[in-house]
């Protein structure tokens, strides 16, 4: 597993399973350039089943971070999104961790992971094969794993600390948490971002079959801030707007399927993790996901095709290569 990088002129603040993150010192150029922000830093971490694996993928951070960066342009009309900058310098990414990181603006999260479906699988599947629906939207009987919904479903999930699973709710629950009205921008948001987002991939032969977004919104200013050499950024939105955050639509935050290999009715092929899924509930990986074991390390054909799959993803829904 790899850990955080010490960045100089940042302070790291945060690891999650994947992305470790920064804030500026105080009068650090970012600071003075940007005034509130965070350096995002995607790592090769690999996360399955809730845990983190002892096997990074190489060159992973930087497949994420650079299809995100896409994806956030490819949206910019439909959602404001919280990159400042990605390019390396000194207030903006570090050159140790260029390529894999991108200076945003700071959110204050929602408490929600924002899930669209056009298709159904995984934990969507799970639920309606017991009751018919996902997330309390009722659905059409006779659906199988993999079938396509008559039309896309945003179905959260509440946040869960490191370690826990992520929970699946109904929209009533989120707007219990979070309010009515933010609840329905984000509904809204997510299923705009995904409709987009799964039109173009189409387009390019392939399949997004779910997604999960988070949102945020731009925090007030810190306090001291202006003392501590933080002008208002040129660039700042507006105190209170609800912003696109965090990764968006990469293999680690959605499924995508080849669209030329589709066949409902069993699990599909994919370009996301799924490949390391299957091997860690392979009878190869000896592991025992119900004993709550960490899994073992990854052998080095499966780190070799999970990388040649992140590499895959990119190439195609962007037309572009990407060395790592
Ligand atoms: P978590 O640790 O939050 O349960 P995770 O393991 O998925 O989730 P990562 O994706 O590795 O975490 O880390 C990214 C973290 O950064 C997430 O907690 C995400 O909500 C947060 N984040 C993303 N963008 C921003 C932003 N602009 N401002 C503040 N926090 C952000
Ligand atoms: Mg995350």
């Amino acid at each position: 597993m790899t850990t955080a990088p010490q960045l100089p002129g940042w302070t790291h603040t945060y690891s999650g399973k994947v992305r470790d993150l920064y804030v500026p010192e105080p009068g650090s150029p970012a600071a003075q350039a940007h005034g509130d922000v965070v350096l995002v830093v995607a790592s090769d971490r690999i996360s399955a089943y809730d845990h983190v694996l002892a096997t990074p993928i190489p060159g992973k951070g930087t497949v994420l971070t650079q299809l995100s960066l896409w994806w956030f342009e490819q949206l910019a009309d439909l959602v404001p999104n919280h990159v400042v900058t990605a390019e390396p310098g000194p207030a903006g990414v570090p050159d140790a961790v260029a390529g894999r990181a991108m200076v945003c603006r700071r959110l204050e999260m929602f408490p929600v992971e924002c899930v669209a479906r056009g298709y159904l699988t995984g934990s969507g599947l799970v639920e309606y094969r017991a009751g018919g629906a996902v997330c309390g939207v009722p659905l059409p009987g006779g659906l199988e794993d993999g079938s396509r919904l008559p039309e896309p479903i945003f179905t959260p999930a509440t946040k869960a600390a490191v370690g826990e699973h992520d929970e699946n709710v109904t929209f009533e629950a989120v707007a219990a948490r979070i309010g009515a009205d933010d609840a329905a921008l984000l509904r809204d948001l997510t299923l705009a971002v995904y409709r987009r987002a799964e039109g173009l991939a189409r387009e390019r032969g392939v399949i997004l079959a779910d997604t999960k977004l988070e949102f945020g919104r731009t925090a007030a200013k810190r306090l001291g801030a202006e003392d501590a050499g933080e002008p208002d950024a040129p660039d700042a939105i507006a105190p209170g707007t609800v912003v696109l955050g965090d990764e968006v639509l990469t293999p680690d935050s959605s499924r995508f399927w080849p669209a030329d290999q589709w066949r409902p009715g069993r699990a599909q092929p994919s370009f996301d993790k799924q490949y390391v899924r299957d091997w860690l509930t392979s009878p190869a990986s000896g592991w025992d996901r119900a004993a709550d074991a960490p899994p073992p390390p990854l052998p080095d054909d499966v780190v070799t095709r999970t990388q040649e799959r992140y590499l895959d993803a990119f190439r195609r829904l962007t037309g572009r290569d990407l060395t790592v």
